[in-house]
């Protein structure tokens, strides 16, 4: 069931939006060669507690970091830890808040130094096909317009999307319904409607759609070790269209 927020919801949901937007600001610019994970969840952890707020990943199925962070070939919920940052890497920074009941969610992924130009169009590319998904959650819309939206962006430019994990509702829970695909095919799905709050998150690979996890049991890799990148926002439909709630 989709769970409908109304407007005093909406300005709590607002208030974790913001939270998390400013903690990937933060991180943003501590994200540079020689910084290890582990000092960038510090920093998010640090902010979001003197907000008031909690981490929201911390503890989550027994997830140990307030932040994931996703080098290169991993693809998502990769755990913070000694390894420094170096030039070329890319980074993906998935971060979550919970204040007053409410969650808020997003991921970006960061060039870190100089990085080649197959990274950059990865990021650009992977970034273009979130956007291009908000843009088609809008109110008479159906949810899979949002799913085909992302896919087609991301296999026009030779890439491909992930299956096995998805963007989903969000609100009292972090993960609610409904699920959102990055693929498939439109005009299918849920029509969407004022009130619904959804986190969209394309997950985008340079080769192989695959994906297996490591032996840590959180770190997700592409299945060919090639590159991955993953950018997320949390949105709202609302009756004056759509609001992404976790913009910087
Ligand atoms: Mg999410
Ligand atoms: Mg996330």
């Amino acid at each position: 069931m989709i769970e409908l927020k109304n407007a005093n919801q909406l300005v709590l949901m607002r208030n974790a939006g913001r939270i998390v937007a400013e903690t990937l600001a933060l991180v943003r610019e501590y994200a540079k060669p020689g910084v290890t994970t582990l000092e960038l969840d510090r920093i998010a952890e640090e902010y979001i507690r003197a907000q008031g707020a909690i981490p929201a990943f911390k503890g989550y199925n027994g997830f140990p970091a307030t932040l994931c962070t996703s080098i290169n070939e991993q693809v998502v919920h990769g755990i913070p830890g000694l390894r420094s940052l170096e030039s070329g890497d890319i980074i993906s920074i998935d971060c979550g808040a919970l204040i007053e009941g409410y969650f808020g969610d997003a991921a970006v992924t960061l060039p870190i130094g100089d990085v080649g130009e197959d990274l950059q169009k990865l990021l650009r590319v992977t970034e273009e096909s979130l956007m291009l998904g908000i843009a088609q959650a809008k109110i008479g819309n159906r949810l899979y317009d949002v799913s085909n939206a992302v896919q087609t962006h991301v296999e026009a430019n030779n890439f491909s999307i992930v299956r096995d994990y998805v963007g989903h509702g969000i609100g009292r829970a972090m993960h609610e319904d409904p699920q959102i695909p990055n693929f498939g095919k439109p005009g299918r799905g849920p029509r969407l409607e004022v009130g619904m709050a959804l986190a969209i998150e394309p997950m985008v690979n340079m080769g192989t759609y695959e994906v297996q996890t490591l032996k840590d049991r959180w770190t997700v890799v592409t299945k060919d070790n090639r590159p991955s990148a993953h950018f997320e926002h949390t949105v709202a439909i609302t009756e004056n269209g759509l609001e992404i709630l976790t913009r910087c």
